[in-house]
């Protein structure tokens, strides 16, 4: 750099670089008044100032310097920049930098920690100039002017971090997880390898949400945050997406084989239990798995594949990991429409009822009827309620089209007393949503009032994990529905685990043992066995029995002959359209 440069008086940037001889004599050259003021400026400038010679010893050191320091200047005049100020893995960069300034590399800007007198560090960013000897040309001084920018970067830091981790588990959020495979798959892509996604879903995060409160479930998020880092390597990535959904990307495996192992270990890991503030949880989780490339070749597609893997994990039952398969996915895209056209099912009038006859077992007359939900869809014909009435469990839409049930069945039953039926009892069945709801008690009632069906013709049907699931609070709307006259029925008796203690202080009026153990009662004596204990039971309990599903004349005189009160099956006649319904009961057959 020639003279001639380093003379000129200011550059665009504003910074001052000429100077006449040392900083000593231009204050010795100045008058008392012009110093005071010199000083004053320097210590009422927000910026820490630092001038030192060209060795690094200190001259000048503002009060600003003193303040972020906790140095008088005092303390540090004639000291070295970097063996008082700097920590020491910062000094070889920074004499490297001075010496730049020095060669008049500058202005420079730097960015690094000042350690303070009692050792915290701040973070400063300098802007640096040199001062030169107008005479000699010589560079005589350093001027460091400095911000302390620690609160700020701390802020940025904590800014980053939320925009990528998630608060609660403090695992990369659905932002950082995206940002990591996308890295994968264009890493995986290049190098032909393959990776895999591993979609969690725990098992009873909802049930401890619900049970213990939403602290819990919290607490049970956090818990599992922690443990799952365990279950694999450094690389791999495990990231909090929502809910109590997790994803584990698993880069660079070498077979299908080595997703399973990591999910089994999930599996084992999340079967222990979990201590929640005293409480001792069993959750376990459901993983679905897809791999890239065989189960997608872009982001979307491998999360959408191994969600819908999950989905089918969690049908197998808990504690269940399952890879995705193409089959899967044109059931889930069935699932999909059925769900989109179950939503404006109802509006278009596309549910029917049907109904099915029971039968007095002592009369042999039909003293009842249940009353079996269908959708007619104009695409797929008559879709059966096993298929869609767990969909619209899932999605809420039981509410509405329960009510609809409801109603409809009263319509319908008070209808056939007007036109001059004798009065049959009308059973519906109510699923867990319907029966968890709060209005239930009220639509009830509110449909009876609308329909004037007399309380004792309804019956509600209701399978036993319904009513157990909660049993104290299920005896309390139970008892509700009692006294406004409305007999309960529990479905499908013999498949949940009834406890024998609450069966006895449920108050309802019927069991229906279910047809699974009906089907061999003449051949399978453990059926007969079963179905002659429920009978009798029931009847010690004062509680009448109907059973399911009979098809034929054995299973009917087997019934009878063990005092079954009601009977409902093909035998008598499978489910019908009202008008079909209403021409089998001007029939008047006896059975
Ligand atoms: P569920 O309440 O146990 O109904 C009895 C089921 O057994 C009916 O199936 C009926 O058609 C069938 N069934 C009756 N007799 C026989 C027989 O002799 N042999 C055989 N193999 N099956 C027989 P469906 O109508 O397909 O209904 C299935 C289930 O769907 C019902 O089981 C009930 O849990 C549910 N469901 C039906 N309608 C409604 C509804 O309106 N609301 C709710 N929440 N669930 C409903
Ligand atoms: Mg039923
Ligand atoms: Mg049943």
């Amino acid at each position: 750099m020639d003279k001639e440069q380093k003379d000129s008086t200011t550059d665009e940037t504003g910074v001052v670089r000429k100077f006449t001889g040392n900083l000593e004599a231009v204050l010795t050259d100045c008058s008392n008044a012009d110093i005071h003021l010199l000083d004053a400026i320097l210590d009422i400038v927000g910026a820490l100032i630092i001038v030192s010679d060209v060795d690094g010893s200190i001259v000048r050191f503002n009060r600003m310097c003193e303040t972020t320091t906790n140095y008088s200047f005092d303390e540090l005049q004639g000291k070295c920049i970097w063996e008082s100020l700097l920590r020491k893995e910062d000094v070889e960069q920074f004499k490297v930098d001075f010496a730049k300034i020095v060669d008049g590399q500058y202005p420079l800007s730097i960015e690094n920690f000042l350690l303070t007198k009692n050792g915290q560090q701040r973070l400063i960013t300098w802007s640096n100039t040199a001062l030169l000897n107008e005479q000699s040309g010589q560079v005589e001084y350093v001027v460091l002017t400095g911000l302390d920018i620690t609160e700020r970067k701390i802020a940025e830091q904590r800014l980053q971090y939320l925009a990528h981790f998630d608060s609660l588990t403090d695992l990369p959020n659905r932002t950082l997880f995206y940002d990591r495979l996308s890295h994968t798959l264009g890493h995986s892509r290049r190098y032909n390898q393959m990776f895999a996604l591993l979609f969690i879903d725990l098992d009873g995060f909802k049930h401890v949400n619900d049970t213990l409160g939403h602290d819990m479930g919290d607490l049970l998020l956090k818990q599992t945050a922690k443990k799952l880092p365990n279950c694999v390597r450094d690389t791999d990535t495990v990231a909090h997406v929502g809910g109590d959904e997790f994803v584990v990307i698993l880069p660079f495996i070498k077979k299908v084989q080595d997703a399973a192992l990591v999910a089994e270990k999930i599996i084992e890991t999340l079967s222990e239990p979990f201590l929640l503030d005293g409480h001792e949880c069993f959750v376990g989780a459901s993983i679905g798995i897809s791999v890239y490339p065989s189960d997608g070749d872009d982001i979307d597609t491998l999360l959408k594949n191994s969600d819908i893997a999950m989905y089918q994990a969690k049908e197998r039952g808990r504690s269940n990991y399952q890879f995705f398969n193409t089959e899967m996915n044109s059931r889930a895209l069935r699932r999909l429409k059925l769900e989109n056209n179950l939503r404006k099912a109802l509006e278009r009038n596309e549910f029917v009822l049907y109904y099915q006859p029971k039968i007095n077992l002592s009369t042999g007359k039909v003293c009842a009827a249940e009353a079996l939900i269908r959708w007619l869809n104009p695409k797929h014909g008559i879709i059966s309620p096993v298929e869609f009435i767990p969909l619209a469990e899932e999605t809420g839409l039981i509410i509405p089209i329960g009510e609809w049930v409801l109603r409809t069945a009263c319509k319908e039953s008070i209808e056939w007393q007007r036109a001059g039926y004798p009065p049959i009892v009308i059973a519906v069945n109510l699923s867990v949503k319907q029966f968890r709801s709060e209005n239930l008690i009220k639509t009830i009632e509110d449909i009876l009032d609308e329909t004037q069906l007399r309380p004792e013709l309804l019956e509600l049907e209701l399978t036993e994990s319904i009513v157990m699931e909660d049993a104290e609070k299920a005896i309390k709307v139970l008892r509700n529905v009692r006294d406004k006259g409305i007999h309960v029925a529990i479905d499908d008796f013999g498949m949940g685990y009834s406890s024998l203690s609450y069966l006895k202080r449920f108050p309802i009026c019927r069991l229906k043992i279910d047809r699974s153990f009906v089907r061999d009662i003449t051949t399978d004596p453990d059926d007969e066995a079963i179905s002659t204990a429920i009978i009798a039971m029931s009847h010690s309990l004062k509680l009448d029995v109907t059973a399911e599903g009979v098809e034929t004349y054995e299973q009917l005189e087997f019934l009878r002959a063990l005092k079954c009160d009601e009977a409902q099956g093909y035998l008598f006649s499978q489910p019908l359209p009202a008008k079909e319904f209403l021409e089998f009961l001007d029939s008047s057959v006896t059975f």
